[in-house]
């Protein structure tokens, strides 16, 4: 199988199975209910994981959640930490329900400080970083090869934060804040007095606390490529460690529909969307797209990714055929090349049509999608509508039989005519 990764800019071959292949996807900042954006790095994280699993491999995945943040201390003046194991618990309920199952390891800034400051104070013994005011700062000239993984030109680097004279050069980044007591209601005790650690340290840290100084794959949005994973990765080589062989970087999901662009404020979150389109829906969603694009949401591309989730669903409903399992090659043959889900979702429709549900079935699976495969039976008062519609059909009483189709409608079903004669009852979305 191969990725593209970000730091060589190709498609990279993954070892033989059963690798290990372990896997780091940077998690959500908890200060409110995540946005359906942030759900994608999760799903693909998932979705690679039971695909590597489904090959042979021993593959393992974490994803951090941050709880530390200036956008946490913003949100709740004097009561931050509260909102970040409440938002924790927010994230891990919304993407629980998405049915993919739950990473290997969720480790949490809170729980890493020791860790950070130990691995802060090795970068300064390597003279990497340097304690200035209480702040202690990564010295992006001490590192060449700074900004090669995003392709940054080292006289243009922005880090974002606030200006401070307390750094040496404009481009060095925080690996520690000093408390701010004013704002910041939580802090830990380390060599350079109360204070909390930035963002990006906690990355380098927590990844190699769980797998050790190297391994496989990370990933993130793309929107992390600079300065999130230019930082870590500076902070990891410098001390020498070959930290991640491959940069997976996911495509941005678009707010596109006019009632849901970010200028009416109106950004839909995972609960909105698991509310209003159910959990097959958006991963149906999230598979229209290669995992590197960009994704657009909105309501007219969710009702389409409702049709096809309707379309596979209802194939359960036709006479299987005989299992061909040659045609399962052409499924692997997708996602063994860069992971490309639209050409695999293809491949599923196609079995849809040819009857080879065993396949679909599997195939489905490695997805989340498996209940599409459970043929759902309609409860007895649907069915006796049902009856009665298909009487008054009969009867040509076409007044009646609207009414009743509408009926059936507001309870979610709806009745497809078969080629005997019949009737179907398909659950509608
Ligand atoms: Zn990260």
């Amino acid at each position: 199988m191969r990725l593209y990764d970000t730091w060589s800019r190709s498609l990279v071959e993954l070892p033989e199975p059963p690798g290990p292949v372990r896997m780091y996807f940077c998690g959500p900042t908890v200060y409110a209910r995540a946005h359906i954006g942030n759900a994608r790095p999760f799903v693909v994280g998932m979705w690679l994981r039971a695909w590597l699993r489904a090959n042979g491999y021993d593959a393992e995945l974490v994803h951090n959640i941050t709880d530390i943040n200036d956008k946490i201390y913003d949100a709740a003046p004097g009561a931050s930490a509260e909102l970040a194991a409440r938002a924790t618990q927010w994230y891990l309920d919304d993407t629980g329900d998405l049915g993919l199952g739950m990473p290997d390891h969720l480790p949490r800034a809170t729980d890493s400080v020791p860790a950070i400051v130990a691995f802060i104070e090795e970068l300064i013994a390597h003279g990497h970083a340097y304690e200035s005011g209480g702040d202690v700062y990564f010295s992006v000239a001490s590192h060449p090869e700074y900004g090669r993984l995003s392709g940054q030109r080292p006289d243009q680097v922005e880090q974002g934060e606030e200006p401070t004279a307390l750094k040496r050069d404009p481009r060095d980044f925080a690996l520690w804040k000093t408390n701010k007591p004013a704002t910041e209601d939580t802090w830990w005790d380390s060599p350079w007095g109360r204070g909390r650690p930035g963002w990006h340290i906690e990355c380098s840290v927590m990844a190699e606390q769980i797998y050790g100084p190297a391994f496989e794959i990370h990933g993130g949005g793309l929107d992390l490529v600079f300065p999130h994973h230019e930082n870590e990765v500076a902070q990891s080589h410098a001390l020498g460690h070959p930290f991640a062989q491959i940069w997976a970087h996911n495509g941005m999901l678009r707010f596109t529909g006019e009632k849901m662009s970010k200028s009416t404020g109106n950004v839909a979150t995972i609960r909105d969307a698991l509310e209003q389109w159910g959990s097959e829906t958006i991963l149906v969603f999230f598979l229209t797209a290669s995992w590197r694009k960009p994704i657009d949401y909105s309501e007219e591309t969710m009702r389409q990714a409702a049709a096809r989730r309707d379309t596979l669903r209802n194939a359960f409903t036709l006479e299987p055929a005989p299992v061909e399992e040659e045609r399962w090659r052409a499924f692997v043959v997708t996602l063994d090349d860069d992971f490309d889900t639209p050409a695999a979702l293809a491949v599923l429709h196609e079995w849809a049509t040819v009857g080879q549900l065993e396949l679909l079935r599997r195939g489905l699976a490695i997805f989340g999608l498996e209940s599409l495969a459970e043929r759902e039976e309609a409860p007895p008062e649907v069915r006796d509508l049902a009856e009665r519609r298909a009487r008054a059909r009969t009867e040509r009483d076409f007044e009646t039989s609207d009414r009743l189709r509408d009926e059936l409608g507001a309870l979610g079903w709806e009745m497809r005519d078969e080629p005997g004669g019949g009737y179907m009852l398909v659950r509608r979305a």
